[in-house]
């Protein structure tokens, strides 16, 4: 096999990651798991993120910080999410008019949705997801233990459901293009390279992950309140976020947004705007938990 092949589930034939078609033309299966998966199933992220995983917690029992450790863990199994932010009007119009599947950058721009970024801005980005995905287009959310977000998208926080998450998501160990910037330097990374294993991992996988990018955090404080903090900070500005990237690769409708919160300086708008209190409450007879908070925005 080579670098980016993973075998059939069917037959066991080795297929470019890139295929959506088993190209053992007896088989022929579609394959089913989406492109995030299987970049982050081959063989050399699966050994990197087990070595540097299993360096990490020996590192860190080492220096006396094995129960730190597990609540660490234990918080990323019961707590993590993936969250989306977005501007009120943007959610409010998704879920209550159009509905539809939630389009990447890209698709939106074709059916001119919406208007092309500026050049800089189009230019570093389809440059950095073109360096990882390919010729793919993800959905960007964001890891999180207390179901906070990147407010510099847009005040408004959509928690995803977990099981449409487990299926469809990978993760990265930062902002895609600190990685970027990050592997040019370290590695003088260009693209004719492989990505540097061991920074991309399934969402099964996520503690791995994320104790090799806290491994240092856990050992300065064992304090298991700002264990949240270290996996999410939100700065409200998108060059200084910290965090661990999430990818949506699947078609994402409202439908798969389990809670919805709303920075508590909204509550007046719900109070005094008759058509945002009609709103919320159409949402949450589309069975969705609405929340008003207090949170930095
Ligand atoms: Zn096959």
């Amino acid at each position: 096999m080579s670098y980016y092949d993973l075998p059939c589930d069917q037959c066991g034939h080795p297929n470019d990651i890139n295929w959506d078609i088993c190209h053992n033309k007896d088989c022929a299966e579609t394959i089913t798991a989406p492109f995030i998966i299987r970049l982050a199933s081959i063989a050399a992220e699966q050994t990197a993120l087990n070595d540097n995983y299993r360096l990490a917690k020996t590192q860190l029992g080492s220096k006396g910080k094995g129960n730190a450790l597990m609540i660490f863990e234990d918080m990323i199994d019961r707590q993590a999410s993936v969250t989306m932010t977005a501007p009120v009007d943007f959610v409010f119009d998704w879920f209550l008019r159009k509905k539809d599947a939630f389009l990447p950058y890209r698709k939106q721009v074709e059916l001119k949705i919406r208007e092309h970024a500026t050049y800089v801005n189009a230019k570093k980005r389809s440059y950095v997801d073109s360096a990882i995905f390919a010729d793919r287009e993800m959905i960007f959310g964001a890891m999180t233990l207390d179901e906070t977000g990147l407010t510099s998208y847009g005040p408004v926080i959509m928690i995803l459901n977990t099981k449409f998450v487990r299926r469809n998501t990978g993760l990265l160990i930062e902002n895609s293009f600190n990685f970027h910037d990050r592997i040019v330097e370290e590695h003088k990374w260009t693209v004719n390279d492989p990505l540097p294993a061991g920074n991309l991992c399934v969402w099964n996988e996520r503690q791995k992950l994320a104790v090799i990018k806290c491994k240092e955090q856990i050992v300065s404080n064992d304090d298991s309140s700002r264990f949240s903090e270290y996996i999410l900070k939100s700065t409200g500005d998108r060059k200084t976020d910290e965090f661990m990237e999430a990818y949506i690769d699947a078609e994402f409708y409202p439908a798969m947004v389990e809670k919805l919160k709303f920075p508590a300086d909204l509550i007046t708008d719900f109070e005094t705007n008759p058509d945002l209190l009609e709103y919320k409450l159409q949402f949450e007879e589309l069975g969705r938990k609405v929340i008003v908070e207090s949170y930095a925005k």
